[in-house]
């Protein structure tokens, strides 16, 4: 049996994932945030688990990673996709590689576009998407080597999951929790009715605000969140 709990912080708006295995007590967490790293460490404790690998989908530019301080309390492995490039990571994980905790297996996804290094993990019937696809919306491409190109293909892939595919973004701003596939094909407006050159033109024509926290966020997360 696995177990998955979705956790939310209401200051950054970002969604943190864990996942685990009941029979071995193995565990994993995606995109955990650093204000919030005693409930995840109480909840892990209070379940029992024995946290194996910190995943992130990216390099996030609007709050601090958990990542550096959970290994430190856990000895867990910090997981990113290979584009970002980091130092700070125990493994760069590549397009089709899996991550294994007892019986459950995630596959990884290279799905860059909102930033070079965006990976998203694919686990039984759902999908994390980081911010390369958000519910009814997807990540802006104007920083850290975000490429509106790169994103369409990306969000291409991910189109051609199965449409019952659950998706479970990094964030969402308006209190959903989770979308799919099919309404996502049918609904996101970034994507319906969007060919690729339209779509670049949409994203390159968004003028939006300079993210309020990235000049401390993303020299922090390019360490994996540790105090520089
Ligand atoms: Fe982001």
């Amino acid at each position: 049996m696995s177990l998955f709990r979705q956790l939310y912080d209401e200051n950054s708006s970002t969604f943190t994932y864990l996942i685990a295995d009941d029979d071995t007590h193995e565990a994993l967490i995606i995109d955990p945030v650093l204000s919030q790293h005693h409930r995840d460490l109480n909840l892990i404790n209070e379940l029992g688990l024995k946290l194996r690998y910190i995943l992130e989908t990216h390099i996030h530019a609007d709050h601090v990673t958990g990542a550096a301080e959970l290994r430190q309390n856990t000895g867990a492995q910090i997981v990113l996709g290979s584009s970002t490039g980091v130092h700070c990571a125990d493994k760069l994980i590549n397009d089709g590689e899996s991550i294994t905790v007892g019986n459950e297996t995630l596959i990884a996804m290279a799905t860059p576009g909102h930033t070079r290094g965006c990976t998203s993990y694919l686990w039984q019937d759902r999908v994390f998407t980081g911010d390369t696809l958000l519910i009814g919306s997807c990540g802006r491409t104007d920083f850290q080597q975000g490429d509106a190109g790169q994103l369409y293909d990306s969000l291409q892939r991910l189109m051609a999951l199965p449409g019952e595919t659950l998706v479970y973004p990094a964030h969402d701003y308006s209190g959903r929790r989770v979308s799919s596939i099919a309404q996502e094909q049918n609904l996101n407006p970034k994507i319906a009715d969007h060919d690729r050159t339209a779509f670049i033109d949409l994203m390159e024509s968004q003028s939006l605000p300079y993210p309020k926290h990235i000049d401390v966020a993303l020299p922090a997360n390019e360490a994996c969140g540790k105090a520089a």
